[in-house]
C-alpha cells in the first residue's frame, strides 16, 4: 500500500500524483487539462522543425498523456521516455519487432496474454528464435542463455502466477539481454518495473489504467534512449498511433486511477476471502491472499495486487449457469473496468485452463452488493 503521510515528501502520494499527472503549467483562462488536439498536420512554414509537424509523428494530446504515464511508471525520473500506441498489442509489437531481428533469440512466457502465440509465429516467420517458459517459479531463468530480449508478464493473465522481476532482470542483464515487463494487470500503482531493473514497462491502457471499457490504448516506457528511438521509429513506420480523443479520454481517466485501483483491489481481496470458503470452488487464485502461491514474491515487488481473481467451478455447465445468474457482473472479456466482468476463459480456446475456469474482474461496485450477487449466483447455479 502507499506510504503514510510522514514517510514521503508532500504532494508525492499516489492519489496526488494520479490527479496531477501530466498536467501542463496553468495558464489564465485556459483549462487545467487542455482538450484533444485534432490535427493531421500542423502549420510548418520554412525549414522543418519540431515538435509538431505531422499527426503520425507527434501530437500535443499524446505529449501530455505520455508525461502522465511516465510520472506514474517512473516517478521523479527525468531519464525515461514514454510512447503511447493505438492498443496494448501495438505497444508490445513495437518493442519486440524494433528490438530483435533474424538470428536473435527471445524468451516469452508460456502463460502470457492470449495473442502472444501469434506474436511468436510472426517472430519465427522473420527468423527469430522464440523460447518459452512458465511465469511461476522464475522458470524463464533456465532459457536465458544467448537471448536478446526477455519478455515477462507478471502477474500472468489469466493464471495469476508471479515471477521475481528483479531476479530475472539481473540474470538477463548479466547475459546481455534486455527485459520488458507487461505491466497491464498491476498498473503502475501496483508495480513499477523500471525501478525493479527492467528496461521497458509495456502495457495495455485498455484495462485498468483507463478503467471505463471505452478506450483502446497501449504504452511503452523505457530508460534507454537508443532503444526507445527504435520503438519510436517502429511507431512511425507502422502508424499504430492513438487517436487524440482516445488519448485525451485516457488522460482524464488517469485522474481517478488511485481511487479505482484501491477500491477494486480491496473488493477483490474481500471477494477472494469469501470464495475460499465455498466448497464448489477450486483453484482460487489472488496474489493478495496471504497463502496464495504468488503472494510471497508479489508482496516483495507489488504495492497493490490487482483487481483480477480466478477460480474454477466443477463443470462448464455450472460455470455458464453461474455467469448467467450474475446481475451486477457482465459476461464479457477484458478486465480492470469500473463495472465488474467475468468470463469462462475456455470459450476462447487458447489458454490451457479447465472448462469451469472463471476469470473475474472486480469493479467499483459497493463490495457488499457485489459479494451478495456472487453468492446468490453460486446458489442459483447449483444443480
Ligand atoms: C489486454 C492485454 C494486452 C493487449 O492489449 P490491447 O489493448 O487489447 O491490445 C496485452 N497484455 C495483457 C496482459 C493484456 O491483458
Amino acid at each position: 500500500m502507499s506510504g503514510s503521510a510522514t514517510d514521503r515528501p508532500s504532494g508525492d502520494g499516489d492519489g496526488t500524483r494520479a490527479v496531477r499527472a501530466g498536467l501542463p503549467e496553468t495558464v489564465k483562462n485556459e483549462p487545467t487539462l487542455p482538450g484533444p488536439v485534432f490535427a493531421a498536420h500542423f502549420h510548418l512554414p520554412g525549414d522543418v522543425s519540431g515538435p509538431y509537424t505531422y499527426g503520425r509523428d507527434d501530437n500535443p494530446t499524446w505529449t501530455l498523456l505520455e508525461r502522465a504515464i511516465g510520472e506514474l511508471e517512473a516517478p521523479g525520473r527525468a531519464d525515461v521516455e514514454t510512447l503511447t500506441f493505438a492498443s496494448g498489442m501495438a505497444a508490445i509489437s513495437a518493442v519486440l519487432f524494433s528490438q530483435v531481428s533474424a538470428g536473435d533469440a527471445v524468451v516469452l512466457p508460456t502463460d502470457g496474454y492470449q495473442v502472444l502465440p501469434m506474436v511468436r509465429a510472426q517472430l519465427e516467420a522473420y527468423g527469430v528464435e522464440v523460447r518459452t517458459a512458465p511465469t511461476a517459479n522464475d522458470a524463464q531463468l533456465d532459457v536465458l542463455d544467448g537471448a536478446k530480449l526477455l519478455w515477462i508478464e507478471t502477474p500472468s493473465n489469466p493464471g495469476l502466477d508471479v515471477c521475481d522481476i528483479r531476479r530475472l532482470t539481473e540474470a538477463a542483464h548479466a547475459r546481455g539481454a534486455l527485459v520488458a515487463v507487461d505491466n497491464t494487470l498491476a498498473t503502475p500503482l501496483g508495480q513499477r518495473p523500471l525501478e525493479l531493473g527492467a528496461d521497458f514497462a509495456v502495457a495495455s491502457g485498455t484495462k485498468q489504467l483507463t478503467g471505463h471499457g471505452d478506450v483502446l490504448l497501449g504504452y511503452v516506457v523505457g530508460r534507454d534512449a537508443e532503444a526507445m528511438a527504435a520503438v519510436r521509429r517502429w511507431r512511425k513506420i507502422v502508424g499504430a498511433i492513438p487517436g487524440p480523443m482516445e488519448a485525451w479520454l485516457a488522460h482524464r481517466s488517469i485522474a481517478t486511477l488511485q481511487l479505482r485501483v484501491d477500491r477494486q483491489c480491496a473488493t477483490a481481496l474481500t471477494l477472494a476471502e469469501v470464495l475460499r470458503e465455498r466448497p464448489e470452488i477450486s483453484g482460487l487464485r489472488y496474489p493478495g491472499l496471504p497463502d496464495d502461491p504468488s503472494h510471497k514474491v508479489a508482496a516483495q515487488q507489488m504495492r497493490r495486487f490487482g483487481c483480477v481473481i480466478s477460480f474454477t467451478l466443477p463443470t462448464r455447465a455450472r460455470a455458464e449457469r453461474f455467469l448467467r445468474a450474475l446481475r451486477l457482473v457482465d459476461d464479457a472479456t477484458s478486465f480492470g473496468g469500473v463495472r465488474s466482468t467475468a468470463e469462462r476463459r475456455r470459450r476462447w480456446g487458447g489458454d490451457p485452463v479447465p472448462e469451469g475456469f472463471i476469470r473475474f474482474s472486480v469493479g467499483a461496485e459497493d463490495p457488499e452488493d457485489l459479494v451478495a450477487d456472487v453468492l446468490r449466483a453460486l446458489e442459483e447455479s447449483a444443480e
